[in-house]
C-alpha cells in the first residue's frame, strides 16, 4: 500500500515528503493507524550516518503509538480499535539464546530494527514511524494502557524502555540511591521511573536552569556536574548511575560518585567524532566499580514497563509538532531546546 511518509535522501538532506510501500497485513500482522510518533535523538544520529553509513532513503521513527485498523487471521493478541505501540524492533531471529530469554534487543543474528534494517518481508529497508501507517508482526506490537495520554506515551517506546530496563536489571528499588546524568528525553524518563520504583534520585546536570524541573519530576537532589565542590560532596554515595548523555564527557567524576560495587550504566551512544575519554582504571579498581552499557529492552520487558507506567501514571513531558515542522524540531533537538521530547501529531499528515 502506498503510504505518505517523511524521510531523508542522504546524510545531509532535510526531511522531506516521500511515498513508501507498506505490506498488506499477513496472517500474523497488525495494521496500525499511527496517531503519534516521538522524535528520538537516534533518528537524527542514524539519518546523518553518525554511527555507521545508513542506506538511503531513511524513514526514521521508533516511538510509535496508534490504533489497530486490521489484524491477520492468526492474530490473537490484538483487536481492531485497540491502542498499541511499536518501539525500536519489528522482528528478530526468535531462536538465538537472547531471543529465547525475551531479550530480542540483544538478538545476535536477526534483529530487525523498525527503520534502517533490511526488510525480510518487503525487501529494501524497513521504514519507521514518520508516516501515517505501519504493519507489524503481533509479537512486536505492544499494548498501551488506555489511561495514558497517547501522545505522552509515545516516547515510552524508546526513551522509557531504554531507561527502565537497566534500572530493573541492576535491581533498583525502595531505598536505592540512583544517579541520573542529563535531563533530556531519556533522563527525564529515568528520573520519573527510578522515583516510582522507590529510589532516592540525584540528578547530574550542567544546566542550573533545569534543577527545578528535575525536582518536579521526582529528583531529591540536583548536582551541577561542572561544580567540583558539589561533585566531591556526592563521592561514594550512589548505588547506581544511569548516564543518558551521548556527547563525549569525562566519566571519572561519575565513577567517583559510586559506592563500592556501584554501577555506572551508559545508554547514550556518542557519535564517532565525539567519544568519551577513556576512564581512569584506578577509579574502578578502588571500589570494585563497573562501567556498563544497556540497549533498549526486550518485548516482554517493554510491555512490563508500559504497564508500570499505566499503574503509576507516567508519561513523557512533550511538545507536539505537526510533521511539517520536523526539520525545525531536529535543529532544536540538536541544541537541547526541547522539554523534553518532540512528538509528531500524525493528524498533520492526514489533512
Ligand atoms: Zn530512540
Ligand atoms: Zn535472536
Amino acid at each position: 500500500m502506498p503510504t505518505a511518509a517523511y524521510g531523508v535522501a542522504d546524510a545531509t538532506a532535510p526531511l522531506a515528503p516521500v511515498t513508501i510501500e507498506r505490506r498488506a497485513p499477513g496472517p500474523k500482522d497488525v495494521a496500525i493507524d499511527i496517531l503519534y510518533c516521538g522524535v528520538c535523538h537516534s533518528d537524527l544520529h542514524f539519518a546523518r550516518s553518525e554511527w555507521f553509513p545508513a542506506s538511503y532513503p531513511v524513514i526514521p521513527g521508533h516511538e510509535i503509538v496508534g490504533r489497530v485498523t486490521a489484524v491477520g487471521g492468526d492474530v490473537t493478541k490484538f483487536k481492531t480499535g485497540q491502542l498499541v505501540g511499536v518501539g525500536c524492533l519489528v522482528d528478530s531471529c526468535r531462536t538465538c539464546p537472547s531471543c529465547q530469554e525475551h531479550l530480542e534487543n540483544y538478538c545476535t543474528t536477526g534483529m530487525v530494527m523498525t527503520y534502517g534494517s533490511p526488510d525480510p518481508v518487503m525487501g529494501g529497508m524497513t521504514a519507521g514511524g514518520y508516516t501515517t501507517d505501519i504493519v507489524v508482526d503481533q509479537d512486536f506490537v505492544l499494548s498501551i494502557p488506555e489511561n495514558l495520554d497517547p501522545a505522552g506515551a509515545a516516547p515510552l517506546l524508546c526513551a522509557g524502555i531504554t531507561t527502565y530496563s537497566p534500572l530493573r536489571h541492576w535491581n533498583v528499588g525502595t531505598g536505592s540511591k540512583v544517579g541520573v546524568v542529563g535531563i533530556g528525553g531519556l533522563g527525564h524518563m529515568a528520573i520519573q521511573l527510578a522515583n516510582a520504583m522507590g529510589a532516592e534520585v540525584t540528578v547530574f546536570t550542567t544546566s542550573p536552569g533545569k534543577a527545578e524541573d528535575a525536582r518536579k519530576l521526582g529528583a531529591s537532589h540536583v548536582v551541577i556536574s561542572k561544580d567540583e565542590e558539589q561533585m566531591n560532596a556526592v563521592a561514594g554515595t550512589l548505588d547506581f548511575i544511569i548516564d543518558t548523555v551521548a556527547a563525549g564527557h569525562n566519566l571519572d567524576p561519575l565513577v567517583a560518585a559510586l559506592k563500592r560495587d556501584g554501577v555506572l550504566c551508559l545508554v547514550g551512544v556518542p557519535a564517532n567524532d565525539n567519544p568519551h575519554p577513556s576512564p581512569a582504571v584506578m577509579g574502578m579498581i578502588f571500589g570494585r566499580k563497573t562501567i556498563a552499557g544497556s540497549l533498549i529492552g526486550g518485548l516482554k520487558e517493554t510491555q512490563e514497563m508500559l504497564d508500570f507506567c499505566g499503574t503509576h501514571g507516567i508519561t513523557a513531558e512533550i511538545e507536539q509538532i505537526p510533521m511539517q515542522e520536523i526539520n525545525t524540531a531536529w535543529d532544536r533537538m540538536l541544541k537541547g531546546d526541547v522539554k523534553y521530547r518532540f512528538v509528531i501529531d500524525m493528524q498533520s499528515m492526514k489533512g
